[in-house]
């Protein structure tokens, strides 16, 4: 890892253009490369350890951030260089020009199921290539999907930054957005794991909701009728597919979501299998195989009809976004009853009846 001299440092290689956003640790700019003029983001981090752990921690960054050099994925926000300066850290990162994956999704008014799994294969490609490096990435939550081309092309961004920031300081600020936090991460500290399996978890929640467009885990679902606060309903597994939002989705894909949101870590899919579920490969039955074509052709035209359903589903979920993005104090989207329990998943293993709930259960879509 090369080391660099103030006096070749970032200001005098790059030039700052403007913010692109704000995290808890650091600060994203737009950079432009002086020599070539290439942009790139740079991510800039306040110094934030003391003096006397600093001297022991740098030997550590410095082998971390060498590590992630020698990530190279089309799939990944790969880190092109980084200064270790005086006023705090600067990580040169390839851009992300289109911005976050949701944006994305709430400017084109749409994601389809098709391209939920175009987008999928390539967070699963990038995701096993870190998990065959033993980097486990910790922290995988939309604002860390972004979109690099009008194609959608996807990638991944701000794996390894445990190690970076200090455990202690981001697994603090984990526990404050437990969203799309593993079961496994919510135990107290002794029984705290953090494996692979915690990053399977948290794309089940983000795949969840690019299908449907809410979370499978929310405060707002602690109701009278169901009093369990999202850190309960996580660590049981509660949560559901409720009509008609998810009506016209493959029921591929849910069993996807079942098998990435297992509470039970030794159970639950791996990305390896995640490439190579059905819902993935397309290698499942077709609605035709097992009727004769009357019935066959009848179940495609329901199908194709169901399809519709969730095109208008998820443009109205995401106006929804748009509304409660731009008009403060407007009411909330119209909540949605659940249908009866169990009808749309009556071909579903046991797990599904733990997930049922009383029909007065109700979500609405609400803001990503
Ligand atoms: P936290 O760091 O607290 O986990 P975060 O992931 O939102 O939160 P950052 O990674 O610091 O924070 O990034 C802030 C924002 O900057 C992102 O949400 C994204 O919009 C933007 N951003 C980050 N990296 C890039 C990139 N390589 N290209 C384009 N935009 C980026």
């Amino acid at each position: 890892y090369p080391r660099t001299r103030e006096t070749n440092g970032f200001h005098q290689q790059y030039r700052v253009l403007q913010q692109l956003g704000k995290g808890h640790f650091a600060t994203v700019y737009l950079c432009a490369e002086r020599s070539t003029g290439d942009k790139y983001a740079v991510k800039v981090f306040e110094r934030r350890l003391n003096d006397s752990q600093k001297s022991q921690s740098d030997a550590a960054l410095q082998q971390e951030i060498a590590l992630l050099m020698g990530v190279q994925h089309p799939n990944l926000l790969c880190l092109k260089e980084s200064f270790d300066e005086s006023n705090g850290a600067y990580l040169v990162l390839e851009l992300a020009p289109e911005g976050e994956l949701f944006n994305w999704i709430v400017r084109n008014q749409k994601m389809t199921e098709d391209e939920t799994r175009g987008v999928f294969r390539q967070l699963f490609d990038g995701l096993k290539y870190l998990h065959e490096r033993g980097i486990v990435h910790r922290d995988i939550k939309p604002e860390n999907i972004l979109v690099a081309d009008k194609n959608l092309t996807v990638k991944l961004g701000d794996f390894g930054l445990a190690k970076i920031i200090g455990e202690e300081s981001f697994t603090t600020t984990l526990c404050g957005t437990p969203c799309y936090v593993a079961p496994e991460i919510l135990q107290d500290n002794r029984h705290r794991r953090y494996t692979k399996a915690v990053d399977v978890w948290s794309l089940g929640v983000v795949l969840y909701i690019c299908l449907c467009g809410f979370p499978p885990f929310s405060d707002e679902l602690n109701t009278p009728e169901s009093p369990f606060t999202l850190a309960q309903q996580i660590k049981m597994g509660k949560f559901d597919y409720p009509s008609p939002y998810w009506d016209s989705v493959d029921d591929s894909a849910l069993e996807l979501i079942d098998r990435m949101l297992t509470v039970d870590v030794d159970e639950r899919i791996t990305v390896d299998e995640c490439l190579e579920h059905p819902w993935m490969t397309g290698n499942r039955p077709s609605l035709t195989d097992s009727t004769d074509g009357l019935t066959g052709a009848l179940g495609n035209l329901d199908f194709s009809k169901r399809k519709l359903q969730r095109q208008r589903t998820l443009l109205s979920s995401v106006n929804d976004v748009h509304i409660s993005e731009h008009a403060e104090g407007s009411e909330a989207p119209v909540k949605v009853f659940r249908n009866e329990a169990g009808k749309r998943i009556h071909n579903r293993p046991a797990k599904a009846s733990q997930r049922e709930v009383s029909p007065s259960d109700h979500r609405a879509p609400q803001d990503f």
